[in-house]
């Protein structure tokens, strides 16, 4: 039937979901195509557990703390800053504890005599944000950017500026260093405006500080402005009487206490004794710790917490849930790794391919590109040229990240997150970033000359122009 169908294909080889359900109707048969996600929606579905949107009743919403990422430039400040916002801020507990790096910790400040708090994925970078996203989990509601006086906007700047962008995630951006001599604080301002970041001074509605983190200057406006930001751009509310739901942040296999994974709760409220599966590791939260060390009992929303119990390590990235009984998480766990295999075992198809462009587009009328080159002058060159390419209104391109250098795993990860195509201009993958696009079917595309770029680009996109038969 494939033959006839005009595909020219093997026992083995994959092919696109469209042909699929032609194939299905061909022989009689009603083909569904279902994403992972879905897969995984109706699994959640046949026990009954409801993920993601459902919040529940209006009137159970709770206020939560925002989620604050910390990203920049290398060398800026970004752990610098995660070190003295812990240390000035961190909320005391009975005992008081020193604090350890459980891959997250929350902090207490007032506003407006009000008493806040603030949580902190305490690793820097835009790479586990990514990462994260690329694993379809959204552990960040602000992204504060770091950018050092003495040094201005560099490339990680506008990198970490373009993964907050493409997530659609609010900008702090913290003007650091201004106790070094030749600062020039308002040289960033006038840098960043050219990404779309205008300080409120200037007109726009980015909210910019000045601080030192060597110092501990302007520390707490900093803070301030987060929850300005949060309070004004962001309904960050939950219900904390559900069962608890969430993201594992970081999990690893502790010797003596076996899997240990923080994980941040996003609903409901975690509790000693709960059922709960995460990915495809299951178990029964045993003991919950916070950053300080100290034994809890409970975490609401926005809440970090170690937890002891799972049988099994979950990836960092996973969303976790508390089901009902230990029987229904292992249940959960064991059809999610049943499932994993059969998916590694089939031939992975690429996400998005030239090729199939046409169904890509058919659903999200954008192509979103990825553009990395060997100097900058080329990389804006090849972006003008693909913004040139008139398809008319109904698709629209978007260069949704470009950059100088090597296609790195941050790229691969960014186009998973986002759909998007890696173009490589006179640049090649970094070793590991093959392996991860393979991995996870992001296309690269490699080009010596530009009009060949533009020409298959245009060429995919006209192709899919076509009138449908
Ligand atoms: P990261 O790579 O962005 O995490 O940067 P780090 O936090 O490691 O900081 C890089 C260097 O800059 C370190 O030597 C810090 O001590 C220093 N540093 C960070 N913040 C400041 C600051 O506000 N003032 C000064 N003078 N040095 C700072």
């Amino acid at each position: 039937v494939l033959f006839h169908l005009g595909e020219m294909v093997t026992a083995t080889a994959s092919v696109a979901d469209e042909v699929l359900e032609l194939l299905g109707s061909e022989m009689n048969y009603n083909v569904q195509v279902v994403s992972p996600e879905e897969e995984d929606r109706e699994l959640l579905d046949s026990f009954d557990i409801s993920f993601g949107e459902d919040l529940g009743d209006e009137e159970d919403l709770e206020v939560r703390p925002p989620v604050v990422t910390i990203m920049g430039h290398v060398d800026h400040g970004k752990t610098r800053l995660l070190d003295t916002i812990r240390k000035t801020n961190v909320r005391e507990t009975e005992a008081g504890g020193i604090t350890q790096a459980i891959g997250a910790y929350q902090v207490e400040t007032e506003l407006d005599g009000e008493k806040r708090l603030i949580t902190f994925i305490d690793t820097p970078g835009h790479e586990a944000f990514t990462a994260m996203r690329a694993r379809g989990a959204k552990a960040t509601d602000i992204a504060v950017i770091v950018v050092a006086a003495d040094d201005g906007v560099m490339p990680q700047t506008v990198e970490a500026i373009n993964h907050a962008q493409a997530a659609d995630v609010p900008i702090v951006v913290a003007v650091n260093k201004i106790d070094v001599e030749g600062a020039n604080p308002a040289k960033v301002r006038q840098q960043l405006t050219e990404y779309g970041l205008v300080a409120e001074e200037y007109g726009g509605d980015t909210m910019f500080v000045d601080i030192s983190a060597k110092q501990g200057t302007n520390i707490d406006q900093l803070l301030e402005a987060i929850l300005l930001t949060a309070d004004a751009t962001l309904d960050l509310r939950a219900n904390p009487n559900m069962p608890a739901q969430g993201i594992a942040i970081e999990a690893h296999l502790d010797r003596g206490r076996g899997p240990v994974a923080t994980v941040l709760v996003q609903r409901g409220t975690l509790r000693v004794g709960d059922s709960i599966v995460a990915g495809d590791a299951a178990g029964r939260v045993r003991r919950m710790l916070d950053e300080h060390g100290d034994d809890v009992t409970e975490a609401l929303p926005s809440r970090p917490v170690q937890v002891i119990g799972f049988t099994s390590v979950p990836g960092a990235g996973d969303t976790f849930l508390v089901v009902d009984e230990d029987r229904v998480a292992r249940q959960i766990a064991d059809r999610r790794r049943a499932r994993e295999r059969n998916a590694e075992l089939a031939q992975r198809r690429k996400r998005v391919s030239l090729e199939d462009l046409d169904a890509a587009l058919r659903k999200t009328s954008q192509l979103n590109l990825i553009i990395k080159g060997d100097n900058s002058g080329s990389v804006e060159a090849l972006e003008e040229a693909l913004m040139k390419i008139d398809v008319g209104d109904e698709v629209e391109l978007r260069v949704i990240h470009r950059g100088v250098g090597g296609i790195t795993e941050g790229d691969v990860n960014l186009a998973t997150a986002s759909d998007a195509i890696v173009l490589g201009f006179n640049v090649r993958a970094e070793g590991k970033a093959t392996e991860l696009a393979n991995r996870e079917g992001v296309e690269i595309r490699y080009y010596t000359v530009i009009y060949q770029a533009i020409e298959e680009i245009e060429q995919a996109l006209k192709g899919m122009l076509k009138p449908e038969y």
